[in-house]
């Protein structure tokens, strides 16, 4: 048993320390190539996710001897094992101060991601509360719908119509994606807000976010206890949705107009303040999520400035000969951190 849980903290151990190697070899060479478009940040980022969990299983196949205190001791250029056991602040040893770590990481993981994200998947299966928005209830909304699929050369998706709790505006299904959006909201956007909204949405469609959410999700839950993956999935959603952004600005050449109904829509998915749900109740859950929200604000803010004064963004030169050559490199270096 003893020896069991040894060697799941040094899997837990080793897959942390690929994940922040890479992370830190991948964010210096965002900076260092000067990579601004989010698309391509994107699979940089993910490195960091799929890395670890690739190369762990593939070094323990292909060279068990890996394991062993001999290449632990003579080849390796660290041993993390010797690390784990290495006493801090007197007589304990480091590994209980990781494990305290990944402890903490899997408790925010459960609350802030895994919990957040049944409850929407649960919700978006009462598909009653949804229903079919015709054409004659909001032309307005069909006419637009229509003008900017055609200028993103894609067919318009099926649009239903979501209840005032449900969030605003999103795209519901993988395999047989719909538009999702509040009359609420339809109310508070103006025409060009709302092709702004909407191409974001249909670049969603395109990048197929829908089945990118669930392998992402896969690989969070295989790494719950990953306090840098936790990290790095945030940065990918936000990547993601600048990517996105990015796109509907060139298909409608509104920056302004859509920064606009992208603060519109992230007012109408919080009908409450933050301070109005902070001072409701003094309970840990309301706490959470007005921090929660502060948060999103922000991230929002962010990226309607970034609208209004975006980044240069040129095209980067051999962007899948670079993913491969960071990849085969860190293989090279990680396959001596045993
Ligand atoms: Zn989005």
């Amino acid at each position: 048993m003893a020896a069991f849980t040894a060697d799941v903290t040094g899997y837990m151990a080793a897959t942390v320390f690929y994940s922040l190697v890479t992370a830190l070899v991948v964010e210096a060479l965002i900076r260092i190539w000067a990579i601004h478009r989010p698309s391509t940040r994107f699979k940089f980022r993910l490195l960091v996710l799929f890395l670890p969990l690739l190369y762990w299983p593939a070094f323990l196949l292909t060279y068990p001897q890996r394991q062993g205190d001999v290449f632990r001791h003579g080849t390796a250029l660290l041993d993390l094992k010797q690390w784990l056991d290495l006493p801090v602040a007197g007589t304990m040893p480091f590994r209980y101060g990781l494990l305290l770590l990944l402890a903490s990481t899997t408790l925010l993981f459960l609350a802030q991601e895994l919990a957040p994200t049944l409850r929407t998947l649960l919700a978006r299966r009462h598909r009653q509360e949804r229903r079919r928005l015709e054409k004659r209830q909001h032309p307005g909304l069909h006419a637009a719908l229509a003008e900017v699929s055609q200028k993103m050369g894609r067919p318009a998706p099926q649009v239903l119509a979501a209840n005032r709790q449900a969030p605003a505006v999103y795209i519901a299904g993988a395999a047989n994606p719909t538009l999702v959006i509040s009359s609420h909201l339809l109310e508070a956007l103006d025409g060009n807000e709302l092709r702004g909204v909407l191409a974001h949405e249909l670049a969603h469609l395109r990048r197929r976010d829908s089945w990118w959410g669930w392998v992402l999700l896969v690989i969070r839950v295989l790494m719950f206890y990953n306090p840098v993956a936790l990290l790095v999935s945030r940065q990918l959603v936000q990547d993601n949705e600048q990517a996105c952004d990015d796109v509907a600005v060139s298909a409608t050449g509104q920056p302004l107009a859509f920064a606009a109904g992208l603060i519109k829509a992230f007012q109408a998915e919080k009908p409450e303040s933050p301070a109005k749900a902070q001072g409701r109740s003094g309970d840990l859950r309301s706490r959470a999520s007005a921090m929660y929200d502060h948060a999103s604000l922000s991230t929002v803010k962010r990226r309607a400035a970034r609208l209004l004064n975006p980044p240069p963004i040129e095209d980067s030169p051999y962007e899948n000969i670079r993913l491969v050559v960071v990849s085969s490199m860190l293989a090279v270096l990680l396959f001596f951190v045993a």
